[in-house]
């Protein structure tokens, strides 16, 4: 590297790119462009979490789903990343009376999900890349772009001292604070709006029983609907669980209402009884661990002609209630990268990246937002587990009509919004079929099978 002036890096250079944040989608992208030819700097605002631990800070473990694998398949991440996963068939619902009920996923155990630690992906990824041949610059904050010299400033977090660094693009991948979609809106108008739920969350651990096994079902994410509200469990490889407590920030119970350990314990002793014995530490967890909030983030603009670019939470950061944030910030990195190998230059490849990405993740997100209801209200619903039940029939019965949409987002690549809008179709069917029954024995199937051939066109064969 040689020196602009005094204290700028230069590193001019038609294959070089500039990456901000080593998160999950920056390890990734790095990989994918580094396999693709090009020179790729990272920078980190944290320090490196394979030294000091991972302070992530949030959501300790996280569902992967099929887009994301592919994205870790083709960076040659896949086998590193599932030998710390574990395997979750479907929801176990708990209801308010202990009664339990596993509702499957997919078919069988092909269609799952899989629980996978944040910090360490975050690390297994960072090894991949650095050993790939990217460059991973630690304590390095964007704190400012200059984008007419073509210059980013870094402040190391440890001393204040700031670092410029020349750059031909920059690629945002520093989360759903991002540095570098501040910067860019002092440029543009990216047509940013942020939509809170009115909901936050907190996160509670389930340690492993006394003999070190899992102390419940290991393979399900559980559920406790509860309405307005609800609890989540993901299994972590050390046998512990992962517990999110969601609540309104307003009404009663709110973590309005619910502000203090003990007042968390009364109501785990009235809605979620049979997790109480299961989370030792309920008061202090509930005290220690920050409130998470929870938004959905729309912008109309993901980039600046050639100069920059946003992707993964950056561009499109969603409500966790799909399990496809992360999922979603992979596949932005395989399309980026692949725009970035088709197009004639960096503006035409960031503008074809957005075109192509923008309406899918105005999709999920919409579906994200869906789901919330449907996983704290809706689960335990007679209407609801009928339309269901004849989803999984029709899926049987059709497999080449009809795929329930979680299917499709879940373990197929079918590009979100055309999921979305299959799934439209699919549920007002089952709506019209199922109204008036109580079960599927009363359905006439001649009737049933007509109307799936009438209104579903044949899907197209997966991606
Ligand atoms: C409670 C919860 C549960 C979730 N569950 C799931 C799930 O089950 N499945 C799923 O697919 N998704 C899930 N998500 C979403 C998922 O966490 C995000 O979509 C994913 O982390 C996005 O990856 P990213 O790389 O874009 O951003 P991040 O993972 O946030 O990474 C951003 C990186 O940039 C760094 N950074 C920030 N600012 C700067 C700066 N100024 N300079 C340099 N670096 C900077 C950060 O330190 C970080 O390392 C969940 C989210 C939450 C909140």
């Amino acid at each position: 590297m040689t020196a602009w002036g005094p204290n700028v890096t230069a590193i001019p250079d038609n294959r070089h790119i500039t990456l901000i944040g080593a998160g999950l989608a920056g390890a990734v992208l790095a990989t994918l462009l580094v396999q693709r030819g090009w020179r790729v700097d990272v920078y980190e605002k944290r320090g490196d979490p394979r030294v000091q631990g991972y302070g992530g800070g949030r959501s300790i473990n996280l569902a992967l789903a099929e887009r994301g694998r592919h994205a870790l398949r083709l960076a040659g991440a896949d086998d590193a990343v599932m030998k710390h996963a574990v395997m979750m068939r479907g929801r176990m619902v708990h209801f308010l009376d202990g009664r339990t009920d596993l509702q499957r996923y997919g078919r069988d155990d092909s269609e799952v999900i899989w629980s996978v630690h944040r910090g360490e992906l975050n690390v297994v990824l960072l090894d991949i890349a650095e050993r790939a041949g990217a460059r991973l610059h630690f304590d390095r904050g964007l704190s400012n772009v200059d984008f007419d010299a073509r210059i980013a400033m870094f402040t190391d977090p440890r001393d204040g001292s700031t670092h410029q660094v020349a750059f031909e693009s920059l690629v945002g991948a520093d989360g759903a604070g991002s540095a570098l979609r501040s910067a860019m809106t002092k440029q543009v108008d990216l047509g940013e709006r942020t939509e809170s739920l009115g909901h936050s969350y907190k996160e509670l651990e389930i340690p492993p029983a006394r003999d070190g096994s899992f102390s419940i079902e290991p393979n399900a994410l559980h559920i406790w609907p509860r309405g307005r509200y609800m609890c989540i469990a993901l299994p972590n490889d050390e046998r512990t669980f992962t517990v999110t407590l969601f609540l309104p920030n307003e009404g009663d119970p709110s973590f309005a209402t619910v502000r203090t350990g003990h007042d968390a314990r009364a109501l785990f002793e009235r809605d979620f009884a049979d997790a109480l014995p299961l989370i030792p530490d309920l008061e202090q967890d509930f005290e220690r661990n920050p409130t998470g909030i929870l938004a959905t983030l729309y912008l109309d603009r993901w980039h600046l002609d050639g100069r920059a670019v946003l992707l993964g939470d950056a561009a499109h950061a969603m409500v966790p209630f799909h399990g496809q944030g992360m999922n979603c910030a992979f596949e932005d990195c395989v399309a980026l990268a692949e725009q970035l190998d088709a197009q004639p230059d960096r503006a035409a490849a960031f503008a074809a990246f957005q075109a192509d990405r923008l309406p899918n993740a105005r999709a999920i997100q919409q579906m994200a937002l869906e789901n919330y209801l449907e996983m704290r209200d809706r689960v335990d619903d007679d209407d609801y587990l009928l339309q269901r039940a004849l989803e999984r029939e029709l899926a049987q019965r059709h497999p080449d009509r009809f795929m329930p949409r979680y299917a499709m987002v879940t373990f197929h690549r079918i590009p979100y919004a055309r999921a979305f809008e299959r799934g439209r179709q699919q549920r007002d069917l089952l709506v019209d079929l199922t109204r008036g029954h109580a079960s599927l024995d009363t359905l006439d199937w001649n009737v049933v099978d007509a109307a799936v051939r009438e209104r579903l066109s044949p899907l197209p064969v997966d991606a």
